[in-house]
């Protein structure tokens, strides 16, 4: 009897023995039983596979499994180095890391001071970075609004004129200036004056404006002003005059007199622009067409815009843009009218119904 009880104590005490060390060692995530290898992480109980499973915590960059410290960012986890290479900001611009304020610009990410100093436009005119106010003028320069003010602009291109912008340039009289890249091409001495005129002469002949006096006088006037006086014109940016006279005896004309007016140094197109625009004016009182300013001054930018388009250059696309944007009474809405005109109906009609403008 005592023997089997002895044995009956032993097997009680194993079974209580294995309930409690049983009990002791469950795997924390899946609730079964561990066996003779776990792992112990902050007091608890895993199963190798339940651990790398549930509780290891692996590097959303790479994949691989994080020991030690780590980055997070937006609840994703990071190795240090991963993080450091392939998830902190970086400047689009020197590729080190960003920390603290940076600047987004067509959605890349920049230091601030790498942003000012590379990426923001210059100042074509003084190179420093343009912040706020800009021009950008019409040869795609593009500068700070208040140099605008502060620098004499090309009669003839109206680029500003300094050094960056157009190698510098000079003045006529100290009211007019003119800049060194229009310079080469400028009409200022009288020499020039009967080529140019033949030249625009043959260009008025093929739209049919012929029979005009070749040997028309010719005079360079420098100052704007002068030429102000001499046509009592109120227009401040006028460019040409043309004088006539004529002397008649018994109601009858014996002499016409013309004589043209040009400002000096204007650039060879833009000097035949206006010589076109004053021979238009020469056509209208040969044919004694006496008409209302704004067609008549209409008619003869059509002079003006025939040798721009005849050119063609961007100069000349500067200047038909010129006119098309002027609103003027006269030299702008009265021309836009006339070439609406002439756009309808082609030169010969247009010259044949002037008269009944
Ligand atoms: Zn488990
Ligand atoms: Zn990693
Ligand atoms: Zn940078
Ligand atoms: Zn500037
Ligand atoms: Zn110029
Ligand atoms: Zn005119």
């Amino acid at each position: 009897m005592n023997k089997i009880f002895f044995r009956y104590i032993i097997y009680l005490f194993y079974i209580s023995f294995t309930l409690l060390i049983g009990n002791q060692k469950t795997c924390k995530s899946c609730n079964k039983e561990l066996s003779a290898q776990y792992l112990i992480h902050k007091g608890r109980y895993y199963h190798h596979t339940c651990y790398d499973k549930y509780i290891q915590i692996y590097c959303d960059q790479c994949g691989k499994k994080i020991d030690g410290s780590y980055n997070t960012s937006k609840d994703k986890n990071y190795h240090k180095t991963c993080y450091q290479q392939f998830i902190q900001k970086r400047c689009e611009e020197c590729s080190d890391i960003i920390s603290g304020i940076y600047t987004i610009h067509e959605g890349k990410e920049y230091h601030e001071s790498c942003y000012v100093e590379y990426i923001l436009p210059k100042c074509d005119v003084c190179h420093q970075p343009v912040e706020d106010k800009y021009i950008k003028d019409f040869w795609g320069n593009y500068y700070h609004a208040y140099h605008d003010k502060k620098m004499p602009s090309c009669d003839n291109c109206n680029r500003l004129i300094c050094s960056s912008l157009t190698n510098g340039g000079y003045s006529i009289n100290s009211n007019r200036f003119v800049c060194n890249l229009c310079k080469p091409d400028v009409i200022n001495n009288k020499f020039q004056l009967r080529k140019v005129l033949n030249n625009v002469l043959d260009i008025l002949k093929t739209v049919g404006v012929d029979n005009l006096p070749i040997n028309l006088p010719i005079t360079l006037i420098d100052s704007r002003e002068e030429l102000i006086r001499m046509s009592g014109n109120r227009l401040g940016n006028i460019q040409g005059y043309t004088n006539y006279e004529e002397s008649s005896m018994a109601g009858r004309i014996i002499d016409q007199k013309y004589h043209i007016y040009i400002l000096s140094n204007l650039q060879e197109e833009i000097f035949k622009a206006v010589l076109a625009h004053e021979l238009f004016h020469v056509y209208l009182f040969q044919n004694k067409l006496d008409l209302r300013s704004d067609i008549r001054e209409g008619f003869c930018n059509l002079g003006s815009n025939l040798i721009y388009q005849h050119y063609g250059s961007k100069l000349s696309k500067y200047r038909i843009k010129m006119m098309n944007e002027s609103t003027d009474p006269d030299y702008g809405i009265g021309y836009k009218k006339m070439k609406e005109k002439l756009d309808d109906i082609g030169w010969k009609r247009l010259l044949k119904k002037l008269p009944r403008f």
